[in-house]
């Protein structure tokens, strides 16, 4: 266990014998002393140390105890060492009064030991209760400033807080708004069209469904189905940029025709479709479907060209009745269909026979998939004569479907649903096989057959197909067929519209011997000025320019245009759909070397033309 020290006492007097006197006084007490002899010897002696009590002399020489008292307290390190002044009891009390220093107290002479040790023990204690007062108060001082220091740190740390929470707060919310803006510009997205700004198919549906889920409404909605006329033709020929700019001008052409609570969809490419709320009777309905019509038929200017277009409407007139979006849309579109096929840039209101045409256009999708594999399919073959000498040069094959319930079905009733459906490259394919094979077989039988070209119709979404030409090549092999012998016929817009793929194709075909002919010439965008760039050797002149060619005046012209024009540059001309002897003369007289028609006779069926051939050949 570790003791105090015993307190350091120092003694200053000139009095040897008190001196000595004081000193074994208190060393028996238990003090430890240390003694001086003068004012001078306790000077020095305290530069060197620290008592813990100084008792003094009051009278001495040179300096005396009121004056080392004076000089003993000046000195910061001796402000709370406790001095006892040893005064005579006689002493001038004035001086003490002067003195008037902290912790000095005084002893009047002459005094009992005992009186000397009470005071010394009572100013020790009261030095030591000072000093654990002192640290006491330094340690609560010290507690102060940390808890100080704490407080400043807690409030400089709060206020960084309260900065980072807001900043946080700021940040937080400008996510935030990000996001909602994020979400607002997706669904936006997600129902509007990106180029026109309208709505999308997929907003109609949604808003079809969210119709029918509500309560059964007195008045139904109507709905315009419209299709742009030639607007493919227009972003084939001038690009994509200026068919894009033609949408958004439609958009806008659009909106005028409506009221703004009815509604503008963009369906895909250039359908659109027209939402009419609550109508009531068909007669406002077709009032917008006549300003669209007036609208779409102005002429639009788009950089430098004036392009005219039209639009084909299907007028569903009410959506009462309907439970699906999807059977809604299918009848407008019934209704669009209608008013191409009776020569667009009309509508057409849908009616519920159309209805059944479209359920019958449905059957007839169905089974015209699985006519190929069940081999319902046989080729007709119409002439092609030598307006001239009369002779058959070649034989148009024209696909015929034997449907087992129907009966024989030509192909202007199904070519163009085989086209939607994507079956029509197995059906050519087939065509040119079926072609192949009576080909050869009638070379085997019959002299005039060696010569004979026969005319294959090849679709133009074919020509995107490099492979075509091995599966050609492929059919002609197998059964033996001079390329020479075919001339393939695609019609003219394959060759305007056409990629640089449906170029390779065609120029491949003609690589390999086989003839290319360019059917129903003058009904797409007349390729006049290209004409001399195709690897074609035929132009077939379209039935409409025949009908009429000795009906109008404006047909007869064209008519002799182009033979002049295609004998100009060595391409035989083959006049279609020649019904009566005077468009045989006119065409005879206009230079016409070839022709097909009724006139000499309709396509027929294998046996009846091997019967053609054989008069032929005898
Ligand atoms: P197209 O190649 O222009 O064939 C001529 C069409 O006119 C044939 O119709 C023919 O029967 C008809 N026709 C011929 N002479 C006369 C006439 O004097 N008066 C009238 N009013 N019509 C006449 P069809 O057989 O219905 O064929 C229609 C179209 O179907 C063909 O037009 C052709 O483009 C296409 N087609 C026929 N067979 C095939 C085939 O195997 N593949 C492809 N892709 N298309 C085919
Ligand atoms: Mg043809
Ligand atoms: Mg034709």
């Amino acid at each position: 266990m570790r003791t105090e020290p015993a307190a350091l006492i120092l003694i200053v007097d000139d009095d040897l014998d008190n001196l000595r006197v004081l000193s074994t006084l208190l060393t028996d007490s238990g003090f430890r002393v240390l003694t001086a002899k003068s004012g001078q010897d306790a000077c020095h002696k305290l530069g060197q140390i620290t008592p813990d009590l100084i008792l003094v002399e009051g009278m001495m020489s040179e300096v005396d105890g009121f004056e080392l008292c004076r000089r003993i307290k000046i000195n910061p390190r001796f402000q709370k060492t406790p001095v006892i002044l040893i005064i005579a009891r006689n002493e001038n009390q004035s001086r003490l009064v002067e003195l008037n220093l902290e912790s000095v107290d005084y002893l009047a002479k002459p005094f009992l030991p005992i009186e000397v040790l009470i005071r010394i023990r009572l100013n020790l204690q009261l030095l030591s209760l000072t000093r654990s007062l002192h640290e006491s108060t330094n340690l609560l001082n010290q507690e102060i400033i940390a808890r100080q220091i704490v407080e400043a740190e807690l409030y400089t740390l709060n206020q960084d807080l309260e900065q980072k929470v807001i900043e946080r707060t700021q940040a937080l919310t400008l996510v935030l708004n990000e996001l909602q803006l994020r979400e607002e510009k997706l669904t936006y997205a997600a129902f509007h069209d990106s180029l026109t700004g309208l709505f999308n198919r997929a907003w109609l549906m949604q808003y079809l469904s969210e119709i029918f889920e509500q309560e059964q409404p007195q008045l139904g909605h109507a709905i315009l189905f419209l299709d742009l006329d030639r607007f493919k033709s227009v972003n084939d020929h001038l690009g994509h940029i200026v068919g894009d700019k033609l949408l958004q001008q439609v958009a806008k052409r659009l909106q005028n025709c409506i009221e703004p609570s009815h509604k503008i969809v963009r369906l895909s490419g250039d359908e659109f479709l027209i939402f009419l709320v609550n109508q009531d009777g068909i007669a406002s309905v077709e009032t917008v479907a006549n300003s669209v019509l007036q609208q779409l038929h102005i002429p639009f200017e788009i950089d430098k060209y004036q392009i005219s277009i039209g639009v084909s409407i299907g007028i569903l007139p009410s959506t009462l009745n309907y439970q699906q979006p999807t059977d809604i849309l299918r009848d407008a579109d019934a209704a669009m269909y209608q008013a191409k096929r009776s020569g667009k840039g009309c509508y057409i209101v849908f009616t519920n026979e159309m209805q059944l045409q479209t359920l019958k256009r449905l059957q007839l999708e169905g089974e015209l998939r699985q006519s190929i594999e069940k081999n319902e399919f046989c080729l007709y073959y119409q002439p092609i004569f030598c307006l001239e000498s009369q002779k058959i040069v070649g034989l148009e094959a024209l696909i015929q479907w034997q449907h087992p319930q129907k009966g024989l079905i030509s192909p202007d009733q199904f070519i163009t649903i085989a086209e939607d459906m994507g079956i029509i490259p197995s059906l050519d394919l087939l065509a040119l096989k079926l072609a192949c094979q009576q080909l050869y077989q009638w070379q085997q039988e019959l002299q005039c057959a060696e010569s004979l070209v026969i005319h294959i119709n090849i679709a133009a979404a074919q020509l995107q197909h490099l492979d075509l030409v091995e599966q050609i090549q492929k059919i002609l092999y197998d059964n033996h067929i001079s390329p020479s012998a075919i001339r393939l016929e695609v019609t003219e817009n394959a060759f305007i519209n056409g990629s640089s793929i449906v170029t390779q194709v065609l120029e491949k075909i003609h690589d390999l011997g086989i003839k290319l002919c360019i059917d129903d010439f003058g009904t797409g965008y007349s390729c006049f000025s290209q004409l001399h760039t195709f690897p074609v050797d035929t132009l077939k002149i379209d039935r409409s320019f025949t009908k009429n060619v000795n009906a109008s005046v404006e047909s007869a012209a064209i008519v002799q245009t182009l033979i002049n024009f295609a004998n100009s540059l060595g391409i035989a001309v083959v006049a279609e759909g020649i019904e009566t002897q005077i468009q045989l003369e006119d065409l005879q007289k206009f230079g016409c070397e070839f022709g097909q028609g009724y006139l000499f006779s309709r396509p027929l069926p294998i046996a009846e033309i091997t019967n053609f051939l054989r008069i032929q050949d005898s």
